[in-house]
């Protein structure tokens, strides 16, 4: 069974190959991302904390993340895929911790690398549906109806940390804080960079064979 991680910058297209990926390959899709919005919508203690946070754009603290993925990890088991986490070396090494207390498959680590003026152009033309996800773009990923998901008829909304300020802010933190795992993980035969900047089905094709070429390692 493999396991994935989908490293890259905000915008950068994780939330969208993941969900195809995990469909793919059948993984259980764990995006930290979509698990604090979660958590914020409910209002619960976790959610409130995390807001004050993620609002501004900056990373939660990493030991509520850690909790929140060693808890859903406790429940589910297969082979995963990691969207948005780790985001700082700690959460790599709790990574490694995960990898090794589960005795699960060294994960294949992708970096989807985009260039900073595309990304802005994604997010602030990203919608995104608060009921089931699926994520829209103003200028590629279009939805039938006018700011109207195509599958559950539920308004699009903007992500409240789509606006420009809070864009700058989030890249400048991937630049101090993600990005160095590139480092971190310099050593191992499983890192792979991906030019990101391509459309979403080119991005997926190169993603997809690099994946078969590993499970048929
Ligand atoms: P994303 O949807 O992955 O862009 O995440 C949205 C926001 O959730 C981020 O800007 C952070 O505030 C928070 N977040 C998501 N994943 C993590 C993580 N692994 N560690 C800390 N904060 C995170």
């Amino acid at each position: 069974m493999i396991n994935i991680i989908l490293l890259g910058a905000p915008g950068a297209g994780k939330g969208t190959q993941a969900n195809k990926l995990s469909n793919k390959y059948n993984l259980i899709h764990i995006s930290t991302g979509d698990m604090i919005r979660e958590e914020i919508k409910n209002n619960t203690i976790f959610g409130k904390r995390a807001k004050m946070f993620s609002d501004k754009g900056l990373l939660v603290p990493d030991e509520l993340v850690i909790e929140i993925i060693k808890n859903k990890l406790y429940f589910v088991g297969g082979g995963y895929l990691f969207d948005g986490f780790p985001r700082n070396v700690k959460q790599a090494e709790a990574v490694d911790e995960i990898v090794k207390s589960k005795s699960i498959a060294c994960p294949l680590i992708f970096y989807i690398d985009v260039s900073e003026d595309e990304l802005i152009k994604r997010l602030t033309n990203r919608r995104y549906c608060p009921n089931c996800n699926k994520i829209y773009n103003l200028l590629n990923n279009i939805p039938r109806r006018d700011e109207i998901c195509d599958f559950c008829g539920n308004n699009l909304i903007m992500r409240k940390d789509d606006v420009i300020e809070v864009i700058r802010k989030r890249l400048e933190v991937f630049c101090s804080e993600t990005y160095p795992l590139l480092e971190y993980y310099s050593n191992s035969d499983k890192l792979y960079k991906i030019d990101g900047n391509s459309s979403e089905n080119e991005v997926y094709n190169q993603l997809v064979s690099i994946i078969d070429d590993n499970i048929k390692k």
